[in-house]
């Protein structure tokens, strides 16, 4: 080691000469360790000085991070004094411990050395309850929110013929205390508890030797920690390191910022690791796996071990413990809710053997058979009461319109522009439905752009001259202004009566649009929540048009529906057509299982002459270019957008504000032209006026926050510029870049990031290399998975345990199963489907009030 313990010595010596200034070597000390680690590992000659390599190497790459000559001079003089103690060991050892062929000892240097000396095998424990297990009674703070209180779908209440329904506090073992910690778990009965399912499996017999890891597998790993050292890096963050050897070689493992681990992760102790196996400084290791310490029993019986959520004092042993008991005595009584030919048709596990097997699997074949069960039951009960709602739906009458073409043969003469191919096949989609006396209920899916507002304008003109009325609802006054504005010019020539109602509409002219909605003067409602209020009667409500549905609950959607119910204050007989707009796009098979009680129309076609949106990532050092664009854009006539994650500078988030950025860029960079500011937190009519002034080109600029996001039309704006672009998702981002390229111009968007974390870095290129909505929305399923992506708000269907609604397969034999069953008996009715029937409901339930 004594070359590279000299070319150290001599970089470090020389980096105190000239002051800390990382300047020593080119490039850094960062990138002297780069190389000096490679050559220090050949000649490493042993355990202890790979473990001094390492370590050491570490401490390098670190240092160019210290600011201050103050943090330098302590790291240098930690490392000088390391080198040194290192060296003085190595000539002491130097004549015992010829380098030559002799086996190098396993073990760490005394510096290093673990108490008690590791084994590679555990060791049998004379007690069943440990001592390890008593410290890990644990309480990590992470847990409570990594777990947060969510019940699993519950099986009914009643019938319960085995006695299923009791309380966990009859299981042997199981106190008030530990009924309240399961109960967190969302399970406060012993069929509730069945159904809290192992969050994984640790394999024991499929675990690997570390020395056979390789880069970007997912592993389970088994060993003994020699060491665990805990130290501050950038800034305040904690960083704890544990070396985890199982005998056959040694592994790093670190975790960012939980310094409670540093505790538990003594030396000696044998864990489970879990995860996947990254690389550092060229060498394999692990960044915050999951672990565990060794439990016993497995290692004895080599199975498959379930690995439960945790919650606070409760660990995955304890709940080991209890649900062995629990599936043993219980899982047997479970009652089966698919009629057999269908569990033979589909080649599924019983109930309660897929149950048994999901806890506790006999093998990796039994654990995928009983995993299939339990996710087709899940996506069954989710088609079924699908299904449901459609018959239902169907099964009640609606108005057929059929006043149709005549009418808009006017209307598409009186636009500026023709309509594109696809929204002419959605319009005669939607008339087409609107003339029978079925409702429609139909979900029209277009990108930001794709011109939804003019279809949806048809179908409300189609409505009004077949002498009913219509509704329009917005998310947001802005859209809801603006939805009216721009339809308004285009109605009024055609004698269509059309009012905009938002909360800021003034109490006289409230007053006179309730009057004139319920005595049918009015022939078009447009308006935000204010169209739902209790004292909106309409007269003849024949179609309600949804904008931007994800931003509403299933119950507001229902309730603007339920406007239909009376016509002229008596109870209709027939409900509205409902046609819901969304610009997030969804991938078509998602789609079906998403809505599969509603029609789908789309508009996959954008109006002609549409640019590409030039889209770039920008460097934070690149914004004064980002301003200098923006500024010569204005000049040559155009406008532009701000935005701003924030409405205040808040203490936690350090974002740029929108209200502080505004007055700086007013006053320092744009002093010259006008900028218009716009938030959340100012009154609407602030908003409105603010808009106002964009839209009439008063204002060059506008500041904005979120707000702006949805909808919002002023075709002369060609500049987006989105700062802390890293904290937006996805779906938001493509909206936000959707308010430019609605005119003639080219337009473009930048995006600033304030922190480049390897998911903003994902989205960020994928904004840049595309501009397709569809495209966008499939990566951004990749990337979050479908349970992030659809917020139970947003797709109004309940949330699912175990299934994913990408699982192609189940979905389709699903859907299949739940078609014959809702043929066979709609109801559900017949006695062997009244198990079924009671989930169904039950399952439904946590969706909210969606029948
Ligand atoms: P979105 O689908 O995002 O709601 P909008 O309905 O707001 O889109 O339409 C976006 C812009 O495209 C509007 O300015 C609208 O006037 C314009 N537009 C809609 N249809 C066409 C068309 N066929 N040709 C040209 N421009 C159109
Ligand atoms: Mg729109």
């Amino acid at each position: 080691m004594s070359r590279a313990f000299n070319r150290l010595e001599r970089v470090l010596d020389l980096e105190v000469q000239q002051g800390y200034q990382n300047k020593a070597v080119v490039g850094g000390i960062r990138q002297f360790a780069l190389f000096w680690v490679e050559q220090a590992r050949e000649e490493a000659a042993d355990e202890a000085d790979r473990a001094f390599v390492e370590q050491t190497a570490e401490l390098l790459v670190d240092y160019g991070g210290l600011s201050g000559t103050e943090a330098r001079k302590k790291a240098l003089d930690s490392l000088a004094e390391r080198l040194r103690k290192r060296k003085t060991r190595v000539v002491e050892q130097a004549p015992s411990a010829p380098k030559t062929q002799q086996k190098a000892p396993v073990s760490p240097p005394p510096a290093v050395r673990p108490q008690p000396q590791p084994k590679p095998q555990p060791q049998p424990k004379a007690q069943p309850e440990s001592e390890l297990d008593e410290e890990y009674e644990d309480d990590y703070p992470r847990d409570e929110e990594e777990f947060p209180e969510k019940r699993p779908f519950l099986p009914a209440a009643d019938p319960d013929p085995k006695g299923l329904s009791q309380s966990v506090e009859s299981i042997k073992g199981v106190g008030p205390k530990i009924a309240e910690k399961l109960l967190k778990l969302g399970a406060e009965t012993i069929w509730e508890l069945l159904y809290v399912f192992p969050r994984r499996y640790d394999d024991y017999s499929l675990m690997k030797p570390i020395k056979d890891l390789q880069y970007g597998e997912q592993v389970t790993i088994v060993g003994t920690i020699w060491e665990t050292r805990a130290r501050q890096v950038r800034g305040s963050q904690t960083l704890v390191q544990s070396i985890i050897n199982d005998g056959s070689g040694s592994v790093q493992a670190s975790w960012f910022n939980q310094p409670w681990l540093a505790e538990k992760l003594k030396a000696g102790l044998q864990i489970v690791i879990s995860g996947k196996v990254d690389h550092y400084l060229g060498r394999l290791v692990f960044n915050s796996p999951e672990w565990e310490p060794l439990a016993l029993d497995p290692l004895k019986t080599r199975r498959i071990v379930p690995v439960y959520p945790l919650t606070l004092g409760l660990n995955s042993t304890k709940m080991r413990d209890i649900l062995r008991q629990v599936v043993a005595q219980w899982a047997p009584r479970v009652p089966e809710i698919l009629p057999e030919p269908v569990r033979s048709r589909r080649d599924l596990y019983p109930l309660p053997l897929a149950v048994d097997q999901t806890h506790f699997p006999q093998s990796q074949k039994s654990l995928h058979e009983a995993r299939r069960r339990l996710v087709f039951d899940e996506l069954f009960l989710l088609q079924l009461g699908m299904q449901g709602f459609r018959r239902e739906w169907q099964t009640q009458t609606g108005v057929a319109l059929t006043e149709e073409t005549a009418v808009l043969d006017d209307f598409r003469a009186s636009l500026p522009y023709s309509l594109t191919g696809a929204q002419e096949r959605v319009i005669g989609e939607i008339t087409d439905s609107l003339s029978r006396s079925v409702p429609m209920n139909r979900l029209l899916q277009g990108d930001v752009g794709s011109g939804k507002t003019v279809v949806a304008a048809a179908a409300m003109i189609v409505a009004a001259k077949a002498g009913g009325q219509a509704a329009l609802m917005a998310p947001t006054e802005i859209l809801a202004e603006q939805h009216f504005r721009g339809l308004n010019s285009l109605l009024a020539p055609l004698g269509i009566h059309t009012i905009l109602l938002t909360g800021s509409t003034p109490a006289a002219e409230r007053e006179q649009i309730y009057a004139g909605l319920a005595d049918g003067s009015i022939h078009i409602a447009i308006g935000t929540h204010a169209l739902i209020q209790d004292n909106v009667y309409f007269h003849k409500l024949v179609l309600t048009v949804i904008d931007e549905q994800h931003r509403f609950g299933v119950d507001q959607r229902q309730a603007l529906r339920n406007k239909g119910a009376h016509i002229n204050g008596a109870e209709a007989t027939a409900s509205p057509h409902v046609l819901v707009m969304s610009a997030t796009p969804i991938p078509r098979t998602l789609a079906l299982s998403l809505y599969g009680d509603l029609e789908l129309s789309l508009l996959d076609e954008m109006p002609p002459g549409r640019q590409e949106i030039k889209t770039r990532w920008l460097r934070t050092s690149e914004r004064e270019r980002a301003y200098a664009f923006a500024r010569r854009q204005v000049e040559a006539g155009r406008q532009a957008y701000i935005i701003y994650p924030l409405v205040e500078e808040s203490d936690k988030i350090d974002a740029k504000a929108a209200v502080e950025e505004y007055e700086r860029l007013q006053t320092k960079v744009f002093p010259d032209l006008k900028l218009g500011l716009i938030h959340g937190r100012l009154r609407s009519d602030e908003k409105e006026a603010a808009m106002r002034a964009f839209y009439q080109g008063e204002t060059h600029i506008l500041v904005a926050t979120s707000v702006i996001e949805v909808g919002v039309d002023v075709p002369n704006s060609t500049v987006m510029i989105i700062e802390g672009a890293n904290r937006f998702g996805l779906a938001q981002l493509h909206q936000f870049r959707g308010r430019v390229g609605r005119g003639e111009h080219q337009s473009y968007c930048m995006l600033i990031a304030d922190n480049e974390s390897a998911d903003a870095e994902e989205r960020l290129n994928a904004l840049e290399k595309t501009n397709d909505g569809f495209a966008l929305a499939e990566k951004d399923l990749e990337i979050r998975g479908p349970g992030e992506f659809f917020g139970r708000r947003q797709s109004g269907i309940p949330e699912l345990q175990l299934a994913s609604l990408l699982d192609m397969e189940l979905l389709t034999i699903a859907r299949e199963e739940a078609e014959l069953m809702i043929q066979d008996d709609p109801e559900l009715e017949k006695p062997e489907h009244q198990f079924i029937r009671d989930r169904v409901r039950k399952f439904w339930e946590k969706a909210g009030d969606v029948s």
